[in-house]
């Protein structure tokens, strides 16, 4: 069993096949996908999504390239959004320095807004970094989920090692995705040799960047099993004991996401 802690089912891309999508991840033995948020208007689309497949678990909150228009009300509403039964997770929140779609004092007001709203609901966060990771560090060790219970994922981590190192010891957690499958990813699959086996996360980022064989391709949770075997060789284990210890992290940050959970309404009135 394995666990895509991070696909944006709700996107377009999978309006025609979506059905066909989580089945075929099932088939693959992904038997659950987070789905994380982008915007106000997504958290809505992807707890409706939460509500409708079982298998299907949703972080909510404001990424980075989507804050230049942030108040502090929208603060609120992702916290009236947490409450949905099948939230496990804030996110996806962090910061953005390549598109740079907002202006970096927001991105910054945002991000340590949502951290300590996280904080507040004794829920782990989804971070974005894009060629950001300092700050991202600074941000994370000024908030309150730094040494707390709870941390989060550094999520489809391309940052340097040191990065990775700090994010480790304050107690997060890193995000691998299909990149580590790519032929000329060298640098990044040193970095995940050397990343202790109890903190690594597998996703796909799908509909976005498909691993090899793949790559290029419309990405899918099913396809989470080929960076799982990239990873699983690097730490010279056989896929199903990889699959059994990023399961098993999965379950210790997010929590146990039950199938036989309160089927939720999704009515967030
Ligand atoms: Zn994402």
């Amino acid at each position: 069993m394995l666990i895509d802690t991070h696909c944006h089912l709700d996107f377009d891309r999978f309006d025609d096949d979506r059905e066909a999508v989580v089945r075929r991840a099932e088939e693959a033995g992904v038997r659950r996908i987070i789905v994380p948020a982008l915007d106000l208007q997504n958290c809505q689309n992807v707890l409706d999504l939460a509500s409708k497949y079982a298998h299907v678990y949703a972080a909510v909150g404001v990424h980075p390239n989507s804050t230049s228009a942030w108040e502090a009300s929208w603060l609120d509403q992702v916290r009236r959004f947490a409450h949905h039964p099948k939230v496990v997770a804030i996110g996806e929140i962090g910061i953005d320095y390549y598109w740079d779609d907002s202006p970096k004092e927001i991105q910054h007001k945002s991000f340590s807004a949502q951290l300590n709203l996280a904080a507040d609901l004794d829920l782990p966060v989804i971070i974005h970094n894009r060629d950001a990771g300092e700050d991202v560090i600074r941000l994370l060790a000024k908030s309150r989920l730094a040494g707390g219970e709870k941390s989060g994922v550094l999520h489809s981590f391309s940052a340097d090692w040191h990065i990775a190192e700090a994010a480790l010891e304050m107690g997060f957690y890193i995000g691998i995705t299909g990149p580590v499958t790519f032929k000329k990813a060298d640098g990044l699959r040193d970095i995940v040799a050397k990343l202790p086996l109890n903190r690594i996360l597998v996703e796909t980022d799908a509909p976005f960047l498909a691993p090899q064989p793949r790559r290029g391709k419309r990405n899918e949770p099913s396809y989470v099993t080929f960076v799982a075997e990239q990873i699983a060789l690097l730490h010279d284990l056989s896929i199903e004991e990889l699959s059994k210890i990023t399961t098993a992290n999965a379950h210790r940050l997010f929590g146990q996401m039950q199938l036989d959970r309160i089927k939720p309404d999704g009515d967030q009135a």
